[in-house]
């Protein structure tokens, strides 16, 4: 029998995983409460027997419960979908199917690739875009915002905290200012990262606008492959996996049983984490100690967002004249996980579109990191980061053509020569 001591396992003796932000294990209670549904509550919640009735009856209860949780009306719906992915490609791409005639959508120019991706092909198939950009801090211009929106603009899509800066949009504010704009107008967020970061609630001013909200389990200490779509009532929005009547006839397919029910426990987890003011100031206080230690250890490194309010357990540093990839490495010799840039990018050499639109400079933008602490985040972590990686950074800017070793700086003249 698999042994679920996680504590015993050598991945965490031997590792230190701080790359939550890409993804999280799963809890115990959370496993705990999924397991009877791998066993003998294995029935169809759309079966009519007893048995299925009432594992459609827990399904339900769970929907409930998280809508109880964040605030919500009664009749708002929580939809059950297999990722974050899926729930916003059906967000964006059901919601243009209900306003044919509607040809303009907005996004932010630092979403995750979910929505890049979804625009861009929505690009391609005619729709006009306006990515709004952002400052240095990474935070969002509302004016640009205020300014492009139109007539005819479908939806707005703007994500709630950035997965690679952790930079927090404020979008109650960004709601308010779209629905007084116009109401007909749908604004969704992609609260993937906020879910057990912030306190979300969607009875507070601003926040009771967001008709649309995506989310992932597996973001919150709950399995890979779920993911949650809130609708809010009276928004309209045409099924995106067409098939049998399950989750309100919006997305057919036999229910993850065991994923709802492990993502319903986990989602009241996520809450408590976000309101224990004392995990949050502890996981602040830690990052704070890594930023400002290795500032003092490195010269030329950037603190991307460090001026922005960010959620607490994630910063993401860059440093001049060095490759990423190259810094990854290192520090997986030495059992340290951490990511470049986003988890879904950092297989391809492109350069961050999230730092990229914050005008991070070319030859810091190849060497960003991402440190993301969670729940089984110590101390100790954070004090082997901030030993280990001076000696990297140095190690690496020493075999580097655009550092010049003699004058501990970058080589400007090989930069311009590289035109970077
Ligand atoms: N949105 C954000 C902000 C994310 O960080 C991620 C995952 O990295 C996603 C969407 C996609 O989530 P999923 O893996 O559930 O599709």
């Amino acid at each position: 029998m698999f042994n679920f001591d996680r504590h015993k396992h050598k991945f965490y003796e031997e590792y230190n995983y701080l790359d939550y932000n890409a993804t999280t294990p799963v809890s115990d209670e959370v496993l705990e409460a999924m397991l009877p549904y791998f066993g003998y509550k294995f029935t169809n919640p759309s079966a009519k027997y007893p048995d299925a009735m009432s594992t459609k009856d827990e399904i339900n209860n769970v929907r409930d419960n998280i809508k109880k949780i964040m605030a919500a009306s009664e009749k708002d719906q929580i939809i059950f979908t297999g990722s974050a992915t899926e729930s916003i490609n059906q967000a964006i791409r059901s919601t243009l199917k209900v306003y044919p005639q509607k040809k303009h959508i907005i996004t932010s120019s630092v979403e995750h690739s979910a929505i890049y991706k979804t625009f861009k092909d929505l690009q391609r198939d005619g729709y006009e875009i306006d990515f709004i950009s952002v400052n240095k801090s990474g935070e969002l211009d509302l004016n640009e915002l205020q300014n492009k929106l139109r007539p005819d603009t479908a939806i707005v899509s703007i994500m709630y905290a950035n997965n690679e800066t952790g930079v927090i949009f404020p979008i109650d504010k960004i709601a308010n200012i779209i629905k007084n704009f116009n109401k007909e107008i749908i604004f969704h967020t992609d609260a993937t990262q906020a879910i057990g970061k912030i306190s979300l609630k969607l009875n507070k001013n601003g926040f009771d606008k967001i008709d649309l909200l995506s989310m992932s389990g597996h973001k919150i200490y709950a399995p890979k492959g779920i993911g949650v779509l809130y609708i809010k009532n009276g928004t309209k929005i045409r099924p995106f996996i067409t098939g049998g009547t399950q989750e309100y006839n919006k997305r057919a397919g036999t229910q993850n049983t065991p994923s709802i029910i492990g993502l319903g426990k986990a989602f009241e987890l996520a809450y408590q984490y976000a309101e224990d003011r004392e995990y949050n100031d502890k996981l602040r206080k830690w990052k704070e100690k890594l930023e400002t230690q290795l500032w003092q250890k490195i010269p030329y490194m950037h603190i991307n967002g460090k001026n922005a309010e960010r959620t607490s357990n994630v910063t993401n540093i860059a440093f001049d004249a060095v490759e990423g990839e190259a810094i990854l490495v290192q520090l997986f010799k030495a059992g340290i996980y951490v990511s470049s840039g986003s988890a879904c990018s950092s297989s391809s050499l492109e350069p961050s579109r999230v730092l990229t639109a914050m005008g991070m400079p070319l030859t810091a933008m190849h060497s960003s990191l991402r440190i993301s602490m969670g729940k089984w985040t110590k101390e100790e972590d954070i004090d082997q980061v901030i030993e280990i990686l001076p000696p990297i950074i140095q190690r690496l800017r020493e075999i580097s053509p655009f550092w010049d070793t003699k004058n501990n700086c970058p080589n400007e003249h090989a930069i311009q020569e590289a035109g970077l």
